[in-house]
């Protein structure tokens, strides 16, 4: 497969014709050859997408006209959602079943900002009778999109559909490593009639073309989605024109159990919390903790049934977890294994790479359990972003509290307990954008995603998530028009 760029409608291999390989983490096959792309495309990327939101062609469009073409996006999104979510299991490595409600949930995506775009958009302002004031939204212009690779087509549209629903041009720019889900979206775009310039699409790395994304001052706001250490850089680095910075950044979440949940419940929530997508969520419950007159009998039934998960290519269907995404991950994943043991940490299960026949040239690890941890660990404050969990425990709710929020990031947490008081109580005070209560992991695209801390700036999904790609402009009509008389001569 050989995967192009995407810019002013046209396909295209990069300045330098050269490619980078893109690699099946289930067994190191090569599966597609993607053009690198250089400083120099990015900015004829960003010269296009400007001279086209200049032109009005996309901008001045009706909200119906742009509803009209998000609608058709989404419904090829379903017509080809088996195709794309087998792309994806191949590239990314998670299994069938993940890719395919990722594929569904992107096709929403587009159909709930289809529908919001048309909704009513300002406010207008009680003032002086003599004076009208309203507010009116625009769209920003051009905006970059940055996004990482562990739901490349999910998370390329938390971006894309707003951003475009609002009338602005766009330069994104997928991972490096999961770019194939991507060129098929923008096969779509052009299948759809998306007009040439709107949405321009540039493959290569980070430290190349992402950094000549934010760093242009013809690019009016730059939305990331990716590590906290790369959203510092990009805040800096988009400094240079005060650029609008979206930030959608790491996670170490809290799940916090009580011993008065439903048992099996928080034991299998507590699960897919941690070890759904190999663990590669950003809102992954990677820190269980559970109060202390429950520990034993749930870290024993927790470990219990982590034993049992199957491991596997995420194309059989058998698979419950995949491999992870690539070969350098998982030696990062493997190497705070070892740091866990060194700090001290007890390891309860997993703590390998799975090299057994079949497995052996993927990027497989088990998944893994520590306990009798510490709250300086490092395996306890830093984001490992792998199917690795750390156990911690507490007396009471005000220890629950303290160990939830003893974390640089703020992006999720999870609350078990039948007490619906106790509940609220606790969910209030931890500190992050999206909480559970009794589950975990869902996400609506009708509801705002959004970290505290240093898991970001901003919001996506949701009123909140259109707006981010909305100006905001007062407007003040005067109703009486006449000089005003302040200067006398
Ligand atoms: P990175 O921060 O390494 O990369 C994210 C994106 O930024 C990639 O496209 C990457 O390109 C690009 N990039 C890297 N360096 C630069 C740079 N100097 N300037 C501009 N762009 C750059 O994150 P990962 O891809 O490793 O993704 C994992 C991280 O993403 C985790 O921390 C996770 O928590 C977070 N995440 C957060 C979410 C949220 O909603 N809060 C959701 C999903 C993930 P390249 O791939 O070429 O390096």
């Amino acid at each position: 497969m050989k995967l192009n760029m995407f810019i002013d409608g046209s396909w295209q291999a990069g300045s330098t014709n050269q490619t980078r390989q893109i690699v099946n983490p289930a067994n190191g096959e090569i599966i597609a050859e993607a053009a690198e792309g250089t400083t120099r495309d990015v900015e004829y990327a960003i010269s296009v997408a400007r001279k086209t939101f200049e032109s009005g062609i996309w901008s001045e469009k009706t909200a119906e006209e742009r509803a009209e073409v998000l609608l058709k996006i989404a419904q090829k999104i379903d017509e080809k959602q088996e195709e794309l979510a087998k792309l994806e299991t191949l590239d990314n490595g998670k299994t069938l079943r993940e890719a395919s409600y990722d594929m569904s949930d992107a096709a929403n995506c587009f159909r709930y900002y289809a529908g919001l775009i048309r909704a009513p958009h300002g406010e207008t302002y009680h003032v002086p009778d003599n004076m009208q004031a309203m507010v009116v939204r625009e769209p920003i212009g051009v905006c970059g999109l940055i996004v990482p690779w562990n739901y490349p087509l999910l998370m390329s549209v938390w971006k894309l559909a707003p951003a475009l629903a609002a009338g602005n041009t766009v330069v994104y720019k997928p991972s490096e490593v999961t770019p194939v889900t991507p060129v098929k979206l923008f096969e779509i775009f052009e299948e759809v009639g998306l007009p040439h310039g709107v949405a321009n699409l540039v493959l290569g790395e980070g430290k190349v073309v992402g950094h000549t994304i934010v760093e242009s001052h013809d690019v009016d706001m730059v939305s990331f989605t990716g590590g906290t250490e790369t959203g510092r850089h990009i805040m800096r680095t988009a400094a240079g024109n005060m650029k609008k910075v979206s930030l959608e950044l790491g996670g170490k979440s809290p799940n916090i159990i009580f011993a008065d949940s439903d048992f099996e419940t928080a034991v299998d929530y507590a699960l897919f919390g941690i070890f759904s997508g190999a663990g590669q969520v950003c809102s992954a419950g990677s820190r269980i903790l559970v109060e202390e007159s429950i520990q034993e009998a749930f870290i024993s039934r927790f470990v219990e049934r982590t034993k049992k998960i199957k491991v596997g290519p995420g194309l059989n269907p058998e698979s419950e977890m995949g491999p992870l995404v690539s070969e350098e991950h998982m030696k990062k994943v493997l190497r705070y294994i070892e740091i866990g043991k060194e700090e001290g940490a007890e390891l309860a299960c997993g703590g390998y790479r799975i090299l057994d026949e079949g497995y052996d040239k993927g990027y497989f690890v088990a998944p893994t359990v520590f306990i009798h941890t510490t709250p300086d660990m490092r395996i306890v404050q830093e984001e490992i972003f792998g199917p690795v969990v750390v156990f911690q425990t507490f007396k009471d709710e005000r220890e629950a509290i303290k160990l939830a929020n003893d974390t640089k990031y703020g992006l999720a947490g999870g609350v078990f307990t039948q007490d619906a008081a106790k509940a609220m109580r606790v969910i209030k005070k931890v500190r992050a954008g999206i909480t559970w209560v009794n589950t975990y992991h869902g996400t609506y695209n009708e509801a705002p995603w959004h970290g505290y801390k240093q898991s970001g700036i901003g919001s996506s999904l949701g009123t909140y998530g259109l707006d981010e790609f909305l100006e905001i402009k007062q407007i003040n009509f005067n109703l009486q028009v006449e000089p005003i008389g302040w200067f006398k001569n």
